[in-house]
């Protein structure tokens, strides 16, 4: 391939731009050119791309957020707007696309695949919610965001003898409320893939750890399962009598600079989405971390596997929080 693009699709996570800047370097020292697609499929579709060079990465491995920016594509879902996209690829020279995103992006990338555009896919999402993947790009940032904005909150709860509500992102996986529940000890932890029951696995439990003394709450809620948590807090206050308060961290989780974890996986899957697929004429793959390994899967067997949420764990989480 002599040209390739790399673009960045759907919510940002930090790390996407330590993936850019290893397709970018791995794509230059091989004599491959890259054109960046400034916000995702939108760009695609508009012919917005940036030539990119060694030195026009340099600087951006520790930044949140995407350099390239990152948008949500109507058009692009529609056969229209791919066709467009297509002729953007070809009057541009475009070989190949890197798309880092979500299974949303790949499901776009396996379109552009199909229609003869071949595409590698990278996860990045702080989701976690990839199911071929252990691991992806952003999830630790926004894990360590969350324990850190949960642990101040934990400060003022303790001091006021409070509960306090926290809600964290996770629209379909509670893979973040989960571990960042564990981490920073939640009395009880919610997520969509787990059934709960709001009196038994809220209430009665602090109700139970009361008569062990403890006198401050935390309860985090992944988005996901659809629950106020408003009227959670104020239903925990009414049956239980502690002063409870909410958290709702939004937007805050999405940002700020990468971990170490982040950036470095973040570079390995973009060195090999370039070096062990595009520069061998394959595409229509997914990068994936397995057991600490970067290897690749076909996208539509990728999208059509199943995760499941680690119920072991939410036990231990369960047996270490009462
Ligand atoms: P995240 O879940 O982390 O936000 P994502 O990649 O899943 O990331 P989406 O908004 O689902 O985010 O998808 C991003 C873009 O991918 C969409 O705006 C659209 O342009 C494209 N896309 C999504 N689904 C399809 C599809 N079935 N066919 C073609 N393109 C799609």
């Amino acid at each position: 391939m002599k040209t390739i693009a790399v673009l960045t699709s759907g919510g940002d996570a930090p790390g996407m731009n330590a993936a850019v800047r290893a397709v970018v370097r791995t794509a230059c020292v091989n004599g491959i050119r890259v054109l960046g697609v400034i916000r995702g499929y939108n760009g695609l579709i508009n012919g917005d791309f940036v030539e990119l060079d060694l030195r026009s990465v340099s600087d951006i491995i520790h930044r949140g957020g995407t350099k390239l920016y990152s948008a949500r594509s109507a058009e692009f879902a529609t056969e229209e707007g791919m066709q467009k996209a297509i002729q953007q690829c070809k009057e541009n020279g475009i070989e190949g696309v890197v798309v880092i995103g979500g299974d949303g992006s790949f499901r776009g990338a396996q379109d552009l695949s199909e229609r003869g555009i071949p595409c590698v896919g990278i996860p990045g999402t702080i989701d976690n919610d990839i199911a071929c993947c252990d691991y992806t790009i952003g999830y630790d940032t926004c894990l360590n965001t969350i324990m850190e904005c949960v642990d101040k909150v934990r400060d003022t709860t303790e001091s006021h003898d409070r509960c306090t509500v926290v809600e964290v992102m996770g629209r379909r996986a509670g893979y973040l409320a989960l571990n960042a529940g564990i981490a920073v000890g939640a009395t009880s932890i919610l997520i969509p893939e787990i059934n709960f029951d709001i009196e038994k696995d809220v209430i009665e439990r602090m109700k139970h750890t009361q008569l062990t003394g403890k006198k401050h709450f935390l309860i985090v809620v992944a988005e996901g399962v659809g629950v106020n948590v408003t009227d959670l807090a104020h239903d925990i206050q009414k049956e239980t009598g502690v002063e409870s308060r909410t958290c709702i961290l939004g937007h805050i989780q999405r940002g700020g600079s990468p971990t170490v974890k982040d950036r470095v996986m973040a570079t390995r899957m973009g060195h090999y989405a370039v070096k062990n697929l595009l520069m061998k004429g394959i595409g229509n793959r997914v990068v994936a971390a397995k057991n600490d390994n970067v290897v690749d899967y076909d996208i539509f067997e990728a999208l059509n596997m199943k995760r499941h949420i680690d119920e072991y764990l939410y036990q231990i989480a369960m047996d270490v929080s009462i």
